[in-house]
């Protein structure tokens, strides 16, 4: 059977492997990147670099967004020369960033009135998981437009978890970060009180790996805040963006989140500092 046309938009840390493998498993793909030397480099392993998000969807079963937020998803979608706009009939549009649920359910309707089913399918997996094909899918939408979707994310992942209605994604992937965040903030005030407490800081790190706090991002971050290694597997400004959005997604359903918040502020304090293009890591630097 004919492989489905995709359209893949937004190129980035995350993007970028999931272009790859969606080229590896022999999908026609169409690419858009608004910096468009980043889409140039799939034209070799033959994607067809489009001219504007419009241009993408144009042809195209499936598409997929992987952008960095809210603003950047909207004008992709929406915007001029936006990707709805190229969309066909009973096309499927899955968005994969983390996003808020409020603009998930927006980008719903407007995909509706256009004829357009929709995904939400935001993803856990990094950089390397995102290359190797590793990703997990956390879908909310219809059985039916993810029946339609499901080899695209297939060829890019190693689990689908569906959620439930539209938006459902969105708020798991937010609980996720909610909680991964915070650690991170945790891990850097930790780290920088230990540097300066005397105790050895390999010892020190080595057990709370072995013990009740240690977890693959304890194990993952450490190692990366210890070697001041800050090569981008997540942008640091991007867990800033995850933490706003969890606050005003859990404030929706009548819980505040005050350590989203002070981790957070820690977050902006690392952007402030300029370190916001550098891995979320980084975060500990001002705290040094
Ligand atoms: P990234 O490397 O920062 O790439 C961001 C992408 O969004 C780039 O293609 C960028 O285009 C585009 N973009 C940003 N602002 C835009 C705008 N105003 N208009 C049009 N395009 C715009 O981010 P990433 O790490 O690939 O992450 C993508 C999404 O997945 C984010 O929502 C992130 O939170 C989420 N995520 C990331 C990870 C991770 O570990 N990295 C894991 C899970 C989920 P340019 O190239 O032109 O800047």
């Amino acid at each position: 059977m004919a492989k489905q046309s995709v359209a893949l938009l937004g190129l980035g840390t995350m993007g970028a492997g999931m272009a790859a493998n969606l080229l590896k498993a022999g999908f026609p793909l169409a690419v858009y990147n608004r910096s468009r030397a980043k889409a140039e480099v799939f034209a070799a392993q033959g994607a067809r670099v489009a001219k504007s998000p419009a241009d993408a969807a144009r042809g195209a079963s499936v598409m997929v967004s992987m952008l960095a937020d809210d603003l950047a998803s909207r004008g992709v979608w929406l915007g001029e020369d936006g990707a709805l706009a190229g969309a066909a009939k009973g096309a499927v549009l899955v968005e994969c960033g983390t996003v808020s649920p409020a603009w998930i359910a927006e980008l719903g309707e407007a995909a509706q009135s256009r004829g357009v089913e929709m995904l939400d399918a935001p993803v856990t997996g990094s950089r390397v998981q995102a290359a190797g094909g590793q990703l997990t899918f956390l879908v909310g939408g219809s059985e039916a437009a993810l029946g339609a979707a499901r080899p695209v994310l297939e060829a890019m992942g190693k689990e689908i978890a569906h959620l439930g209605p539209l938006g459902s994604g969105a708020k798991m992937k937010l609980l996720n970060n909610f909680i991964c965040g915070v650690q991170v903030a945790a891990l850097a005030e930790g780290i920088a009180w230990l540097e300066r407490s005397g105790l050895d800081r390999e010892q020190a790190i080595d057990l709370l790996k072995r013990g009740a706090p240690g977890s693959p991002l304890l194990g993952a971050i450490s190692a990366r805040m210890t070697s001041r290694d800050y090569a981008v597997n997540f942008h640091l400004k991007l867990m800033s963006k995850d933490l706003l959005y969890a606050g005003e997604a859990a404030a929706a359903n009548g819980v505040e989140l005050t350590t989203a918040a002070n981790a957070r502020s820690l977050f902006e304090r690392a952007v402030a500092s300029g370190l916001g293009d550098e891995d979320m890591a980084a975060v500990i630097e001002p705290l040094r």
